[in-house]
């Protein structure tokens, strides 16, 4: 049997579309696709259709046989995903890569216009924008502004790529948050492609280069995030190589309380799953408590995904999906997700339960209205108990009241008095409440819901104390239109709640400075206070790098702690305030009817807003339009820009491979010990002036000031590559002090990372890099393994891999190795200032045993170690030293 007997034709509404209907391999008696989870459908489809090449028939039905038998076996599969979704963060350094591609094929004598992304990609612009103003009216506008002024010249690159690439769309700066804009507009759920055959129709499947691309799950597309490197490959048409993931069911039963929001429903899964360990497993969410949730209560479940440690969190096309694709506009695409997905056995009528590896009962009728914090979206607290956990960790123990003054921000009203302006700090005093993420943004029923306790606690005359930064970051402007038409706005205002801009803001650790009495406050008297916020990461300094405590939570209750102005209230016995005739008002008094939000979600969010808000998607606005670009085939790079630096990745390009040779001669740079990240490897906040990235702006003429973030700076590599293991806590075992140090040898001299490096280079010394167990953990970041490479290491040798670390590795061509069991950097014996020398790199194989000879003094040691390669096009993009040299000769000889 072969694929064309399950390639059909479906015909609806006069037009043919060529289909894959997997439900075909049951009708043979080849697999029982009907008991098998919504996703696993999904993924063989997605084998099905892309075989040939890496992917036989044979792969088609082991992987319908790993699901049905519920094998656990490693089985490693041949992903393509249908598109790719990006932020600008990680899509700077991508669009960076492609221009520096297209050079390299003009050099190389061939046309550059070549060198487009195969596989669409949508790049939103949502990451740069900071809450610089609040509570002031036309605060979005001038943080908008100040995005600008920082960001011209990354964003002139993205303009230029919008023009210049195909298959590549931008999304410009102010339009929403990305996985907001994939839920409402972007996500087509069925995609079709014209080929010379006709018309195929196929799921919609996404990789994204931003961990919360799982929110996409919520509408049954199949999707997640991955690293930079891995993401560039799949826009280079390759595919995304995993291990078949287990599917576990979540069953939902039962009905959640009336005052029970997503976000509850959300911190409380998050809290349960993480204690089931689904780590690298598609969690399936079925059952008849379904029916209980709205899509876009899906949608806050879906994002929280990496933080349940899940790959992806799905909810299966089903009549919620159909009704969501009609309100939001776009009924045509819901009358064909519907025919095809009815013809393919992926619409969910929520009859029969799939066989899932496992499955976990949850019941929505117990959950409780929560918070998670201080540092861990897992650590759910109970809002009834928030008081007693809370007094314990900020009063009880140490407890401080500062009398502060406000200064004010620069250039920013102030309406209160100045008898209002003297407040109290303490420990546990909220500095932060910020309606943000992408994760509740999308929610209509929180961000109403929120609005209305707005309006109740203004009219009964509640305020919020000034030193609360309070900001309100619509996920699209579609939300402002619901705001402002059901007139909830204004109580925002009120309260001030001003829009401070349509981008993840607060959520990604753009909060923006406190007043400096503030500041101050918390860094003389070591004041412990905290953030309140509706986003969903809240580790230690993710908000703001002086708020050590951040509590995640639904919008209604960010607006009822900022009132609060403290996070150890008990809502049940203590007032928020007082009214005018000194009635004290309590949370009960201001939290709204759900019949109530959800009468304002039937009448306000209209689907004409989304008809208008999308019409010009990708025009933006006034600032977007006045950016000048050239249109050009290459980039131009600026040879003065300190953000935008043409990468050096393709300077000794050559048609041929040249052959891989074996490590010799070669230094340690670095010996690391267990649980290093990314962060580690390659940071992303500030750029300390003393450092090599410092040196490097300031002699460019930037201002500390002006510097910037890491992260910012990912179009740089001049920058990234001197921030490279320059973290200032890492600490590697060679250096006697924490940082960015090591020694270099023989000479033993202490320095930088990047300096040293530098002296290896200018030897012609190649170098070995040791870490401990998961290495590379955290955060994907592509920039960790580009780095690495660029500083001139060619292997990496450590006890264990972070996933997506080892696999980014690979992509810049650096060969990942590991231990053997019970081995380790010490266990072997080594002490650092040794000479490597490893044979036989040319006739690698995947799995396969490579011996290490270390000597010093004259003094041999040897062990073997394991080439962490999972497959042979691994091998071959490390012959080629990467994968984008792989894809680019490929692209050359055909
Ligand atoms: S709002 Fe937060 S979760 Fe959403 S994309 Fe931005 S940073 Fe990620």
């Amino acid at each position: 049997m072969t694929t064309h007997h399950i390639k059909e034709t479906m015909s609806f509404q006069k037009k043919d579309y060529i289909i894959h209907n997997i439900q075909l391999l049951e009708e043979k008696g080849l697999a029982k696709i009907s008991s098998l989870p919504f996703a696993a459908r999904v993924l063989i489809e997605n084998l099905a259709r892309n075989m040939g090449g890496t992917i036989s028939w044979d792969d088609v039905v082991g992987a319908a046989k790993f699901y049905e038998t519920r094998s656990n076996a490693s089985n490693l599969v041949a992903f393509y995903p249908s598109r790719v979704l990006m932020q600008d963060f990680t899509g700077v350094p991508a669009v960076v890569d492609f221009a520096a591609m297209r050079d390299a094929v003009h050099s190389a004598g061939l046309d550059p216009k070549g060198i487009n992304p195969l596989v669409p990609v949508d790049l939103v612009i949502d990451h740069s924008i900071q809450v610089d103003h609040f509570k002031e009216k036309n605060a979005f506008f001038l943080n908008a502004k100040k995005e600008y002024e920082r960001n011209a010249e990354r964003y002139k690159l993205l303009k230029w790529a919008q023009k210049s690439f195909d298959n590549f769309r931008v999304v410009p700066p102010e339009s929403g948050i990305c996985h907001q804009i994939n839920l409402e507009y972007l996500a087509t759920v069925v995609t079709t492609r014209k080929t010379p055959e006709g018309t195929l129709a196929f799921p919609d499947t996404l990789v994204g280069t931003d961990s919360h691309t799982t929110m996409i799950n919520a509408l049954g597309v199949l999707g997640w995030g991955v690293g930079g490197i891995e993401a560039e490959a799949v826009m280079l048409g390759q595919p995304y190589y995993m291990n078949l993931p287990q599917i576990v069911g979540v069953n939902f039963v039962g009905k959640p309380k009336q005052q029970i929001t997503a976000t509850d429903i959300a911190l409380y899964v998050t809290n349960i799953l993480r204690e089931e360990n689904v780590v690298e497993k598609i969690v399936e969410y079925t059952g008849e408590g379904l029916k209980n949730l709205t899509l876009t209560d899906r949608a806050t479940i879906s994002n929280m995904s990496p933080e349940y440690g899940a790959t992806s969190g799905f909810f299966p096309v089903d009549e919620q999906t159909l009704d969501y694709l009609v309100k939001t506009n776009r009924s045509e695409t819901a009358a064909l997700v519907e025919a095809y997905c009815k013809t393919c056995g992926l619409f969910n009528t929520h009859d029969t339960l799939p066989n899932f590896s496992k499955i976990i009962e949850v019941d929505l009728s117990v959950m409780e209205t929560s918070i998670a914090g201080p540092s861990r979206p897992q650590d759910r607290i109970p809002l009834s108990k928030v008081k007693e956990k809370t007094a314990a960790l900020y009063h009880l123990k140490n407890r401080k009241d500062i009398e502060i003054t406000q200064k004010g921000q620069e250039g920013q009203e102030n309406q209160e008095n100045q008898k209002n302006k003297t407040k109290v700090l303490t420990n546990g005093s909220v500095v932060i409440a910020a309606i943000t993420s992408c994760t509740n943004t999308s929610n209509p029923y929180t961000m109403i819901g929120a609005g209305l306790v707005a309006k109740k606690a203004v009219e009964l005359g509640l305020s919020i104390p000034w030193y609360v930064k309070t900001s309100l970051s619509p996920g699209s402007r579609v939300v402002l239109d619901y705001l402002n038409g059901s007139g909830l706005m204004r109580y925002f205002e009120a309260l001030n709640f001003n829009n401070t801009g349509f981008g993840c803001m607060t959520c990604i650790g753009n909060s923006g400075p406190l007043d400096p009495s503030i500041e101050e406050a918390i860094k003389t008297n070591g004041l412990d206070v905290t953030s309140v916020l509706s986003g969903n990461r809240n580790f230690e300094a993710r908000i703001h790098q002086e708020v050590k405590g951040n509590f995640l939570m639904s919008p209604l209750l960010v607006v009822i702690y900022a009132i609060a102005g403290r996070i150890d209230i008990d809502f049940e016995t203590e007032p928020l305030g007082f009214s005018k005739d000194n009635t004290p008002i309590f949370m009960k008094d201001i939290w709204p009817d759900p019949q109530e939000i959800n009468q304002f979600v039937e009448t306000y969010v209209q689907e004409r807003f989304f008809k208008e808000q999308y019409a010009h998607i990708f025009k933006g606005d006034k600032l977007w339009q006045d950016l000048e670009v050239t249109e050009t085939t290459t980039f131009s790079f600026d040879p003065d820009s300190t953000y935008i630096r043409k990468p050096p990745f393709f300077k000794d390009f050559s048609r041929t491979i040249p052959p891989l040779s074996d490590l010799k001669g070669a230094k340690v740079l670095l010996v690391l010990g267990d649980s290093v990240t990314t962060d580690h490897i390659s940071p992303a906040g500030a750029i300390p002036v003393e450092y090599p990235a410092g040196k490097y702006l300031t002699d460019n003429g930037v201002k500390p000031w002006e510097f910037n973030s890491y992260g910012s700076r990912r179009g740089n590599h001049e920058v990234m590559m001197r921030g490279t293991f320059a973290n200032i806590r890492i600490k590697n075992h060679l250096a006697s002090k924490t940082g960015g140090f090591t020694v270099k040898f023989p000479e033993q001299a202490e320095g930088y990372v990047f300096d040293a490096a530098q002296k290896y280079q200018a030897q012609n010394t190649e170098l070995v890099v040791f870490g401990g167990k998961e290495y590379g953990t955290g955060s994907s970041r592509d920039w960790a393994a580009k780095g690495t490479c660029l500083l001139g290491a060619r292997v990496v040798i450590a006890e264990s891999f972070e996933r997506i670390h080892r696999s980014n590795l690979v992509g810049m061509g650096v060969l990942p190795l590991v231990f053997q069991e019970g081995e380790s950097f010490e266990g072997v014996g080594l002490k650092g200032d040794e000479t490597f020398e490893i044979t036989g790199l040319n006739d690698i194989k995947p799995n396969g045993l490579l011996t290490v000879t270390a000597t010093r003094k004259n003094q041999t040691t040897s062990f073997k170690v394991i080439v962490k390669l999972n497959t042979d096009i691994e091998i071959d993009y490390i012959k080629n030293k990467g994968i984008l040299h792989y894809v680019l000769r490929n692209m050359i000889s055909v």
